[in-house]
């Protein structure tokens, strides 16, 4: 059975009031336990689980050493362009905003990546806008090889491929990639997602399973926090990664949980999470799936990151720029996704890393060592 159909069996409405009329027994309970269910990941999520959280936080902190280390492992987005066919309400490389677009060609490539290597990252992560014709394949079939000779660990966020091509960029050195839902409620996705190819929930949402049946070493999963009621969302993230792991034993998986942040069109988020009730979820997830990375970027603030640290996260962004060729060319301003809200240099946030008694890894992985 796919995911689309495992989610067609679940009515939003029953979510919602499932999540939120959890009691503190519920909560209890789901605590008691060593391998949590769904039943259990929607009790921790649940507002009965807020006088929880120190509790969860130790237990989240516990398991996550016993299976990373006290490690964080860091990474860096380059963007590639912010050429964008599709119109989502949320985001500023929507097709309908007027900024400056810009694609990266191949010596601005070479210029990023030098400035990238120079603050000693080893691991990228490639996003681009949703644009076929600008940033398709023939793009990625000439920047992925210049990039895997000199990264050890490349990652992509950009728009959903098919199977086929997911093979070919594997063969030529992917490693990962991270494709969010944004919201899992269909109705509202198509609320927020007007006009473009991404309207199409369904391909979106197949995304995972074409990638691992393409074989790829590793997928992120996530939703946009505040596209739709957050907690109903966050527990169809935990039913897809539950779905995925089954059924692609040999990949990995990471989640993310980013909360939308302003942008160009001042969209406003339809439910807002605040730190407390992202820390309560870090550690749900944490809780109930003690091998899934979990990555936090630079949208969320220097204090909360450097709190977090322990909670259960095991990788983060630093020094994030959302405008192509905004590292080499630090003065452009015009081109942001989003504003970031951590723009520490990369070795104050190790600092920060290291200062908490963890420790960075800058490298993690090279297909050499297999
Ligand atoms: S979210 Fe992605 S697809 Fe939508 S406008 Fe932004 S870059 Fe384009």
């Amino acid at each position: 059975m796919s995911f689309a159909k495992q989610l067609a069996q679940y009515d939003n409405a029953a979510v919602h009031l499932a999540i939120n009329s959890k009691t503190t027994v519920d909560v209890e309970r789901a605590l008691a336990k060593d391998k949590l269910d769904l039943d259990d990941f929607q009790a921790l999520i649940s507002p009965a689980a807020e006088g929880y959280i120190e509790e969860m936080a130790q237990r989240s902190m516990r398991l996550t050493q016993q299976r990373f280390g006290k490690t964080q492992q860091f990474y860096i987005p380059l963007y590639l362009s912010n050429m964008c066919s599709n119109i989502c309400d949320y985001c500023g490389f929507s097709m309908g905003n007027k900024i400056r677009r810009l694609t990266l060609d191949m010596e601005e490539l070479e210029a990023e990546l030098d400035a990238i290597k120079q603050l000693g990252f080893d691991h990228i992560l490639l996003v681009t806008g949703e644009s076929e014709r600008k940033v398709g394949m023939d793009y990625f079939r000439l920047v992925m090889p210049k990039i895997k000779a000199r990264f050890s660990h490349v990652s992509m966020e950009v728009q959903p491929l098919d199977q086929a091509e997911y093979e070919e960029l594997i063969s030529l050195g992917l490693d990962a990639v991270m494709v969010y839902q944004e919201t899992y409620n269909r109705h509202r996705y198509a609320e927020v997602h007007p006009k473009g190819r991404k309207r199409n929930f369904d391909y979106r949402l197949a995304t995972p399973e074409r990638l691992g049946d393409a074989g790829i070493r590793k997928m992120g999963i996530g939703a946009l926090i505040g596209l739709d009621e957050w907690r109903s969302d966050c527990f169809y993230v935990a039913a897809h990664l539950q779905y995925l792991e089954r059924k692609y034993w040999k990949s990995k998986f990471s989640i993310s949980f980013p909360r939308l942040r302003p942008c160009e069109g001042g969209f406003q988020p339809k439910s807002v999470m605040s730190d407390k009730q992202l820390v309560q979820l870090i550690c749900a997830y944490r809780l109930f799936n003690p091998d899934v990375e979990l990555s936090l970027s630079t949208r969320e603030s220097e204090h909360f990151r450097n709190h977090a640290i322990p909670l259960g996260i095991t990788s983060m962004s630093a020094f994030s720029s959302t405008q192509p060729g905004g590292y080499a060319d630090t003065s452009e301003k015009a081109l942001e996704q989003f504003e970031i809200s951590d723009d520490r240099r990369p070795e104050v946030v190790a600092e920060a890393v290291t200062n908490a008694g963890y420790q960075v890894v800058w490298k993690d992985w090279d297909r050499a060592l297999g």
